[in-house]
């Protein structure tokens, strides 16, 4: 199986009127995306943010859990912030997944764009394995705020479609925790 890591943008994401902007952390995508990750034995939780006091603030809740009180009060949750790094771009995060060109970087986004590679090929092609074994890492990409900026979906080596009930709801709101934790189960979890 390739290892399959996730990252949390918060820049360049969209607000409500389309226009990029930079998100601030907030506490419970740490933990909770931390948590999806382990679960579904996830290599990476790269939490991308531009602002280094953010950054910072990320660190705090991370130490506190990985070498501080909180680990020692709940093991569980360190196991889990133990995957977290904190990056100021994607681009740091494929340069510690071995370069850009080592990765395939698939993209999520609850609107329907240009054409989306099922997950049922998704999650064939995480549990194939490359040539020479081990296999290419997989980094897959969550959005805050109305989501990732275009330019994140139009550099990606794919589309994830957007997850969405069977009947027509006319409502498609998730939680990046949400959907992170659906979209790690479709890809990772047992069947
Ligand atoms: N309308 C926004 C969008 O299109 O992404 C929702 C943003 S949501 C608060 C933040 C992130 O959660 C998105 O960037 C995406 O990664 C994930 N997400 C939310 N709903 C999703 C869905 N239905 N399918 C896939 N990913 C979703």
């Amino acid at each position: 199986v390739r290892p399959v890591s996730i990252a949390l943008v918060h820049y360049p994401v969209l607000d409500g009127e389309g226009q990029v902007v930079t998100t601030a952390v907030t506490n419970l995508d740490v933990h909770d995306l931390a948590r999806s990750a382990r679960t579904y034995g996830c290599a990476h939780y790269f939490i991308v943010h531009p602002i280094h006091a953010q950054r910072e603030l990320v660190e705090r809740i991370r130490s506190h859990w990985v070498d501080g009180p909180g680990g020692k009060r709940i093991p569980d949750r360190k196991a889990a912030l133990d995957l977290v790094r904190i990056v100021p771009s994607l681009d740091d995060a494929l340069v510690t997944l071995g370069g850009r060109d080592h990765v395939d970087v698939w993209v999520t986004t609850a609107r329907d764009v240009r054409s989306a590679m099922p997950l049922s090929s998704a999650r064939q092609r995480i549990v194939q394995e490359a040539d020479g074994g081990g296999g290419r890492p997989v980094l897959i990409v969550f959005g805050t705020g109305w989501g990732l900026a275009r330019e994140v979906i139009d550099a990606a080596d794919a589309v994830l479609p957007p997850l969405r009930a069977a009947a027509s709801t006319g409502y498609n709101h998730l939680s990046v925790r949400s959907a992170c934790a659906i979209v790690l189960d479709r890809l990772l979890g047992a069947q």
